[in-house]
């Protein structure tokens, strides 16, 4: 069984990638009958945002990642790193007693002076051999330094010898090697400031033993820290994890590649998603693709619960496409009944665009109705205009006398620049013919029949051929009703949008330019 955690830090939003080695975690732990942990890695308080721990559960709620132990649920916390001063505390005294640590008093200057030196002659930098100065100190010249009042650190007392290499097997990316760790680093920060709390390298290795965590999944910035890591296990008698590093998500720039960026691009924060409405199965889907290739070409449904191999991971960094996702969650979206999207967007809008829910539950027939118009049983959503929540409004808004807006100005320019007088007269003439339609047929032909009589040319073929002779053809007559009715010039079948919405709303919308 394994049990694997994520370690989000709250200093921002989450980003995509935390969502993602998350969902993995989630599955190797769930596949292994095994345990997936959330901790809050919050040592660095300066840089600490409020309410970002709400804002990550919110996230991964959303998308059904759920952990089995987190803040109050399960038996291996506190699950805040904040909360375990104490059992940090206890840790770092066993290792100073047997003198696998030991107090440092160097001061900044003197780091900087020796990074300097280290870097003039083209050395590693660190705290190692000779430089590091309070490695070998007597037992009286610490306790002098205490009794000054000075400010320590702890640091750890690397065993790692030069020219030695340490080999680890990772599960992604198999056996590797690099050279060992001689850095003395530091493992409890400094000793003035309040609470006082440990290095990322000691709370994982304290917090991954106490938590019984055995395979370490994260980003691989963390690769070249392993031979740190294992020391710090072996030093403390803890039995050492596995480690799985996961390549960082990329985004397409020009001709090149780089990692998604949680300053340059929205897309990298998982609100984003959550916003916008995308639907959480696609998004997981979707990611469960660029996890194992395989995956993307299995049914949704059957991808979701098709188990991740961490192997067959890949160790470059997968592009994140949104335009392939966007397709991936309209594919998706077509396969939902319409009881269900009015269900999923409302869920959705409540929180973020509240106006809508009740327009969906007052009008639901109008928006069954609307979806209907787009996902006839024949071809379900051929334009794909819903891919996300966000996008009802825009693809159906018109479809609810509440939420359209008429279109009355006849300069507008979704009207194409035809003359306003011409709009004027052909909506007119459109609106008194359309009255007396029965149940809207003969459409078809009462537009052909008005296009011709207030000079459009008869098919667009011909308005080309001979483009100052007519204001435009009878594509751009129809266009003007399109947009009366929808305020768009882009909308599903004209014929069925004016039957849903009935012939006193059409004539109402017409009327509105005549
Ligand atoms: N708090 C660390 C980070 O956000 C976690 C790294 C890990 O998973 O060990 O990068």
């Amino acid at each position: 069984a394994k049990v694997t955690r994520l370690g989000p830090s709250p200093t921002g939003f989450l980003h995509i990638g935390g969502l993602y080695v998350g969902m993995i975690d989630r599955d190797v732990a769930s596949q292994s009958g095994g345990a997936y942990i959330v901790r809050v890695e919050d040592t660095d308080q300066a840089r600490e945002v409020p309410g970002a721990v709400d804002q990550f559960n919110r996230a991964f709620a959303y998308f059904g990642i759920e952990p089995d132990e987190a803040d109050s649920v399960g038996s291996y916390g506190p699950y805040h790193q904040s909360q375990r001063e104490q059992i940090y505390l206890t840790y770092v005294r066993e290792l100073l007693r047997q003198d696998k640590a030991y107090l440092c008093f160097a001061t900044k200057e003197e780091l900087a002076d020796i990074t300097a030196r280290q870097q003039a002659t083209k050395l590693p930098t660190g705290y190692y051999g000779r430089w590091a100065i309070w490695r070998d100190k007597t037992a009286e010249e610490v306790q002098e330094a205490l009794d000054a009042g000075r400010p320590y650190v702890v640091r750890f007392r690397s065993p790692g010898k030069a020219g030695e290499r340490t080999s680890f097997t990772d599960a992604i990316r198999g056996q590797l090697e690099h050279e060992a760790n001689r850095n003395d680093v530091v493992i409890l920060k400094a000793s003035d400031q309040s609470p006082r709390l440990p290095t990322y390298h000691f709370a994982h290795a304290v917090d991954d033993h106490l938590m019984r965590v055995n395979l370490v999944i994260r980003g691989e910035e963390w690769i070249s820290s392993v031979p740190t890591h294992l020391q710090l296990f072996d030093a403390l008698g803890f039995e050492r994890v596995e480690y799985a590093h996961i390549a960082p998500l990329m985004k397409q720039q020009g001709g090149s590649r780089r990692k998604l960026s949680k300053r340059k691009d929205p897309e990298a924060s998982v609100e984003y998603f959550i916003e916008a409405g995308y639907p959480a199965e696609a998004v997981k889907f979707y990611m469960r693709g660029l996890v194992n290739a395989r995956l993307a070409d299995l049914p949704l449904s059957e991808a979701l619960e098709a188990p991740i191999s961490l192997s067959e991971c890949g160790v470059a960094g997968p592009l994140v496409d949104l335009v392939k996702l966007e397709d991936i969650a309209a594919d998706h979206v077509a396969t939902l009944s319409g009881p269900e999207i009015i269900e999923r967007i409302s869920a959705w809008a409540s929180t973020y665009d509240p106006a809508l829910v009740s327009v969906l539950s007052d009008e639901r027939d109008s928006a069954l109705a609307a979806l209907q118009v787009e996902r006839g049983p024949e071809v379900a959503n051929p334009r794909k205009d819903l891919r996300k929540w966000s996008d009802f409004r825009a693809a159906y808004g018109f479809f609810f006398p509440s939420l359209f807006e008429l279109v009355t100005d006849r300069t507008d320019e979704r009207l194409g620049g035809l003359s306003p007088e011409l709009i004027s007269a052909f909506a007119a003439d459109f609106a008194d013919g359309y009255a007396d339609l029965e149940d809207g047929q003969e459409w078809f032909g009462q537009i052909r029949e008005l296009a011709g009589k207030h000079g459009f040319a008869p098919n667009p073929k011909e308005f080309k051929k001979n483009p100052d002779a007519y204001p435009g053809s009878i594509k751009e007559a129809a266009q003007l009703i399109r947009v009366a009715l929808t305020g768009s010039n882009r909308s599903p079948d004209l014929h069925a949008i004016a039957r849903t919405l009935g012939k006193d709303e059409v004539l109402r919308r017409v009327r509105a330019l005549a």
